[in-house]
């Protein structure tokens, strides 16, 4: 899909292909730099992001931030987006149909800001973009590259706010991140107070 930021955002506004917009506020494209050397891809908008029109700004969002914070990374340096753009009934998972429905606006998006490095967070990411055989605790903490974008996963807040010991593995996970942005030589665009 060749598009604009532009059409990109109305072509998602106008989407009904799959049933998860019938059931939400609103669509949450995702936010950012729109050409941030960092792609944060999430799972689905959840209550405050359906309400607010932004993606990961309720608990786990704030998580998210302070994860960033963490390695001197600031939210409005990267870009955030999810798998789907509507809020999944009850915050369920989204189904595999309805990630497949949603792709090319994924796709569409990850062309567009043309990252360096891509952080998926959590199992449904996982598999939207390593693929269906792939699972959170098995690749996370390992690099993976498509078509010269390294890609790393970890888990998504929302799990490291139900279970505190996978935190220490996460903050590993994020360490290497920012040690790749470094070597990269991105890594000083990104942090808190530089140019
Ligand atoms: S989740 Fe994606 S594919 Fe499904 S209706 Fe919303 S924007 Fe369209």
């Amino acid at each position: 899909m060749e598009t604009s930021w532009a059409k990109l955002s109305q072509q998602i506004s106008d989407c009904a292909a799959c049933a998860l917009c019938e059931g939400c506020t609103q669509k949450i494209p995702g936010q950012g730099d729109p050409s941030a050397p960092l792609m944060l891809i999430g799972e689905a908008p959840g209550e405050q992001e359906d309400r607010q029109g932004l993606a990961f700004v309720g608990a786990a969002g704030q998580l998210l931030t302070k994860m960033l914070e963490a390695i001197q990374i600031t939210r409005e340096s990267v870009y955030i987006c999810n798998t789907v753009k509507c809020r999944p009934p009850n915050n369920r998972t989204p189904l595999p149909e309805e990630t497949a429905a949603c792709e090319p606006f994924l796709l569409a998006q990850w062309a567009l800001v043309s990252p360096k490095v891509v952080l998926l967070l959590g199992s449904t990411a996982v598999r939207c973009v390593l693929g269906e055989s792939y699972r959170i605790t098995r690749c996370r903490g390992q690099w993976f590259e498509r078509n010269g974008v390294a890609i790393m996963a970890t888990y998504h807040p929302a799990a490291l706010l139900r279970d505190q010991g996978r935190k220490r593995e996460a903050w590993e996970d994020l360490k290497q991140v920012r040690q790749k942005l470094d070597t990269l030589g991105l890594y000083q665009a990104l942090q808190r107070g530089e140019p």
